[in-house]
């Protein structure tokens, strides 16, 4: 299973990304950590992937624990 807690709700990788994105995306892969610490808060960041649309794929980055996110948009 891929869903995961952030910031004390489960999560699936749909919603993750929504998150992160503010919008569904069209896909979204499963949920995986990302070797990362949060600079923020110094907690667990896990990575989803997704295409928020079709012609494009991004990464995205949240921390458990706070509200923390990035992705690897340039
Ligand atoms: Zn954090």
């Amino acid at each position: 299973m891929s869903n995961r807690v952030v910031e004390g709700r489960m999560v699936t990788p749909e919603r993750l990304a929504e998150l992160v994105e503010g919008e569904r995306p069209l896909e979204a892969e499963a949920i995986q950590d990302a070797d990362m610490d949060c600079p923020d808060c110094g907690e667990n960041v896990i990575s989803v992937g997704y295409m928020p649309n079709i012609t494009e794929f991004v990464t995205a980055f949240k921390c458990q624990e706070c509200s923390w996110a990035d992705t690897d948009r340039d």
